[in-house]
């Protein structure tokens, strides 16, 4: 039997205030999430897979340097960027990952083909070479850098001296995600990220992580996480949503669980977007805002960057 699709993306949660935001910043990031949906729409609407789809609206941020995966992505402590993904498919629970990977354009592609393996998660320079290996092509990692990222390690690196508190990590997110069900019932996720701004000895968030910033199951929903990375590792955000609604909690409810009563209790901060094999979407969070969108089958697309709802 065939069900209406739908589709929702962010663009990371952050200190995004109406207040702080000129016009053209706000079209800017609306028109880049826009084209992400419509990426995602094209393929859903023509009857496509749900991993598909969110591959192609993952793709599309992760080009677009506005936000924090891919192009754009922000800078580790030495100057680099290692970017963390990982994607999930909902009716197989099959599932693919990859972290601190430095030379490859778009993670999001390398995790479809990690999850077409016989391995679920690679790391570094393991993950370059099997990208290698499988044919990718390889990028400058200074081709990913922006101005703008620079000005924020810097930055960051100056607040660091003067130890000024973790607050103004909240500035710093960023990270990408979709999630989908498509026509024929199936559900899937996707995140991708540069991480967070200044981190350090390898540290990988939960982006990659099956089950923290990443999960899909056609029993009950699939999800894709933004925030402090730490934090949502520590709730295992996206896995015990899942495992809520499956319990036969509602997805609005499970998901502000778990960022108002588990994240936010622990210190952290960020959002979730979430659907449920019904086609229901949520998406809160706990920061002034978060880049989102999210479009049904019949439904024009919807963006929104603040708390307010829009
Ligand atoms: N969750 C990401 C991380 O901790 C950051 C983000 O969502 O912006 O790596």
């Amino acid at each position: 039997m065939k069900t209406t699709y739908a589709l929702a993306i962010h663009g990371g949660a952050g200190t995004l205030l109406r207040s702080e935001m000129s016009d053209e910043k706000e079209q800017l990031h609306r028109d880049a999430l826009k084209a992400a949906l419509a990426a995602g729409e094209t393929v859903l609407s023509q009857g496509g897979t749900a991993m598909d789809a969110v591959i192609a609206s993952v793709q599309s941020l992760e080009d677009c340097p506005l936000f924090n995966a891919g192009t754009g992505a922000v800078f580790t402590n030495n100057g680099f960027h290692e970017l963390d993904a990982s994607l999930m498919e909902g009716h197989s629970r099959r599932a693919g990952a990859v972290c601190a990977v430095r030379r490859i354009k778009n993670p999001i592609l390398l995790c479809r083909e990690v999850m077409d393996s016989e391995f679920v998660m690679l790391n570094g320079p393991g993950a370059e070479q099997f990208a290698a290996d499988s044919g990718f092509e390889f990028v400058d990692n200074s081709s990913l850098s922006t101005q703008f990222r620079k000005d924020q390690l810097v930055e960051a690196i100056e607040a660091n001296r003067v130890q000024l508190d973790h607050n103004d990590s909240r500035h710093k997110m960023g990270t990408v995600g979709a999630v989908a069900r498509d026509q024929h019932g199936n559900l899937a996720a996707a995140t991708s990220t540069g991480g967070m701004t200044n981190k350090k000895y390898g540290r990988v968030g939960d982006s990659a992580l099956i089950g923290s910033g990443t999960w899909a199951d056609n029993r009950s929903c699939a999800v894709s996480a933004t925030g402090w990375g730490e934090f949502f590792i520590r709730s295992g955000v996206a896995g015990r949503i899942a495992t809520s609604v499956q319990h036969g909690v509602t997805l609005e409810e499970a998901c502000r669980q778990m960022i108002f009563h588990e994240v936010e209790t622990l210190g952290g901060d960020g959002g979730v977007i979430a659907i449920d094999n019904l086609g229901n979407i949520s998406m809160p969070f706990n920061t002034p805002g978060m880049y989102r969108g999210w479009v049904k089958e019949g439904s024009l697309i919807h963006t929104a960057i603040f708390a307010e709802g829009e």
